[in-house]
C-alpha cells in the first residue's frame, strides 16, 4: 500500500494566521524584529504570501507589533527626484505601474511610495507640492527657487527646476513638438532661452524644453549671432 499525499495550494490564509506565525517565529528566536530571510527559514508560509497580502514585509511586521527596522530609509527628496526622473523619461505623469522597478525606469519600488505616502496618488500630490514650493511633507518652510535680487543665478539647472520646466511644458520639445511620450528615444533637455553666458538667468521664464536635435541646432544659431 502506498501513501498518496497531495499538497493543496493554500489560498486566502487569514491575515490573523499570517500575523501569528510571524509572532511565533520571532518568539522562537527571542527577537523583537524579524527579517524576511529569518522568517523564510522557520516560518510556515512563504514570504511572497506576506508581500502579496500586506504589500510589504514591514507592514506585516507592524501589524504583528514587531519593530520595523527600515534599513532603506530613503530621504523624501530622493523619492521625489526619482518621480521626476521617471516622469520626464516617459514624458507623462507616471501611473503606479510605471514605478515598478521591472520597467527599468524607476529606482524605487511602488511599494516604497505606498508605504511612505499611503497611496501612489498621495505620493504624486506630495511630489507636486515639492516641485512647486520646495516644501517636503514635514516641512513648513520653503526653499525659494527664485534667485535673490541683484545676484546672478547659478548656471546649473537643478533637478527640481528642470522638472518644473519639463512638466510645465508637458514634456514636449518647444521647437518641434516631439515628446518621449510618443517616441521613447527622445531625450529632452532644459535649456536657457537667452544663454547664461550672455546674461540669461537660470529661472523658469528663461528656460525651455528642447529635444536633443533642436538643442544642438539652437546652440549653432547662437554662435552665428
Ligand atoms: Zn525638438
Amino acid at each position: 500500500m502506498t501513501k498518496f499525499k497531495v499538497q493543496l495550494r493554500q489560498r486566502n490564509i487569514p491575515k490573523s494566521d499570517l500575523i501569528s506565525d510571524i509572532k511565533k517565529v520571532a518568539n522562537e528566536l527571542s527577537k523583537n524584529s524579524l527579517t524576511s530571510q529569518e522568517y523564510s527559514q522557520k516560518g510556515r508560509y512563504g514570504v511572497n504570501t506576506y508581500l502579496r497580502r500586506f504589500k510589504s514585509w514591514n507592514t506585516a511586521l507592524e501589524e504583528a507589533g514587531l519593530i520595523v527596522i527600515n534599513r532603506q530609509n530613503i530621504p523624501e527628496v530622493e523619492l521625489f527626484q526619482n518621480i521626476a526622473k521617471v516622469w520626464t523619461k516617459i514624458g507623462r505623469q507616471p501611473f503606479g505601474r510605471d514605478m515598478e522597478k521591472t520597467n527599468g525606469n524607476s529606482n524605487v519600488s511602488l511599494g516604497t511610495y505606498e508605504n511612505r505616502f499611503g497611496t501612489w496618488n498621495n505620493a504624486l500630490l506630495a511630489f507636486a507640492k515639492y516641485i512647486e514650493t520646495g516644501k517636503l511633507s514635514d516641512e513648513s518652510t520653503s526653499q525659494p527657487i527664485e534667485p535673490t535680487p541683484g545676484k546672478r543665478t547659478s548656471r546649473k539647472i537643478n533637478w527640481r527646476l528642470r522638472a518644473q520646466v519639463l512638466i510645465a511644458h508637458s514634456c514636449i520639445c518647444q521647437m518641434c513638438g516631439i515628446s518621449p511620450a510618443k517616441d521613447p528615444d527622445v531625450i529632452l533637455h532644459v535649456d536657457h532661452i537667452k544663454p547664461w553666458s550672455k546674461g540669461g538667468e537660470t529661472e523658469i521664464n528663461n528656460l525651455q524644453a528642447l529635444c536633443e536635435k533642436c538643442n544642438v541646432g539652437k546652440s549653432d544659431m547662437y554662435e552665428e549671432n
